[in-house]
C-alpha cells in the first residue's frame, strides 16, 4: 500500500488520545470504518482541529502507518453544522451513527451504504422539525443493506401471511429471525409481541423509508410500543446498551412533556 492513500469521509465520533491528539472513527466510502490518529488535534488552532468534528463529511487524506493510520489532511465537505448545534438533531444524528458503528466492521468497504449513511445525515441536518420515527424507520433500512431482512408480512414457522390477531392474541416478533410469528407458532425465541397497529406502522416505516416516516403522526400507545420494539431488536443484536440510548430517552421524554 502507498505511503499515503485518499478517501471521503464521515466522521462517526472522536475521542482525546494521550496529551494532544484525538482518534477519530470514520466511515469511508472506499475502506468502510477506519480508526485513525490524529496528532495534535486536540488544540483548538490546530488546522485539523475543525475539520475532525462528529458528522462532518470530509475529504482525508491518510499516512500509513506501522500501528494507527495518521490523519494527515481533512478537508470539510459538507458541515452539516445543525447536526451538533441543534440537540434533538444532535441526538438523533448521534444515536444513528453509534448503530453504523456498532453493526460494521473496519475496512469492509460498502459504497452503498456509504451514501445511505450520508444521504441520510444530509437529509437530517436539512430538516427542521425531525422525529425519531424517521431515525428509527433508517436504522431499520441500515440493517437491509447490512443484509439482514426484516420480515413483516410471513410467520417465519408456518410461512402463513400474518392475519389480525384473534381473541387479542397479539403476533410476536423473534429477535433472533428477524421475523414475525403468529400466535399459534410461538417460539421460545426472545421476542417483542405486536399489535396490528404496530405491524402496520413498521411495514410503513420500512416502505415508506425515513422520508415517510417522518410525516407520521402516531397515537402515543402506538409511537411506545414502535419505540420499545426498535430499541429491544437493536439492544438484542447489539448485545449490550447503545451509550446514546440514555441521551435519546431523556430528550424524547421532555420533549413529550411540553
Ligand atoms: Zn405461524
Amino acid at each position: 500500500m502507498a505511503a499515503t492513500y485518499k478517501t471521503e469521509g464521515i466522521i462517526l465520533r472522536r475521542w482525546d488520545y494521550r496529551e494532544k491528539d484525538r482518534m477519530v472513527r470514520l466511515f469511508t466510502r472506499d475502506y468502510g470504518k477506519l480508526t485513525m490518529r490524529a496528532i495534535s488535534a486536540k488544540k483548538a488552532t490546530a488546522k485539523l482541529a475543525g475539520h475532525i468534528e462528529p458528522f462532518l463529511y470530509t475529504d482525508l487524506f491518510i499516512a500509513n502507518s506501522k500501528t494507527i493510520d495518521i490523519i494527515a489532511g481533512s478537508n470539510t465537505i459538507t458541515a452539516h453544522a445543525r447536526l451538533r448545534q441543534s440537540l434533538l438533531h444532535n441526538t438523533l444524528a448521534s444515536f444513528f451513527v453509534e448503530v453504523v458503528d456498532r453493526f460494521t466492521e473496519e475496512r469492509e468497504p460498502d459504497p452503498e451504504l456509504f451514501d445511505f449513511v450520508h444521504d441520510f445525515l444530509s437529509w437530517l441536518n436539512d430538516t427542521d422539525q425531525p422525529n425519531a420515527l424517521s431515525a428509527y424507520a433508517a436504522i431499520l433500512q441500515l440493517f437491509g443493506l447490512l443484509g439482514y431482512h426484516i420480515e413483516l408480512f410471513m410467520c417465519h414457522q408456518c410461512h402463513q401471511p400474518i392475519r389480525a390477531a384473534l381473541e387479542n392474541e397479539s403476533s410476536r416478533f423473534s429477535f433472533k429471525m428477524w421475523n414475525v410469528e403468529c400466535a399459534s407458532c410461538r417460539t421460545e425465541d426472545e421476542a417483542a409481541t405486536l399489535s396490528d397497529e404496530a405491524i402496520k406502522v413498521l411495514r410503513y416505516m420500512l416502505s415508506e423509508r425515513y422520508h415517510g416516516a417522518a410525516r407520521l403522526q402516531l397515537s402515543r400507545v402506538e409511537w411506545e410500543e414502535v419505540d420499545q420494539f426498535v430499541r429491544a431488536l437493536l439492544r438484542y443484536h447489539a448485545n449490550t446498551d447503545l451509550k446514546s440510548e440514555t441521551v435519546l430517552l431523556s430528550i424524547l421524554a421532555s420533549l413529550a412533556s411540553n
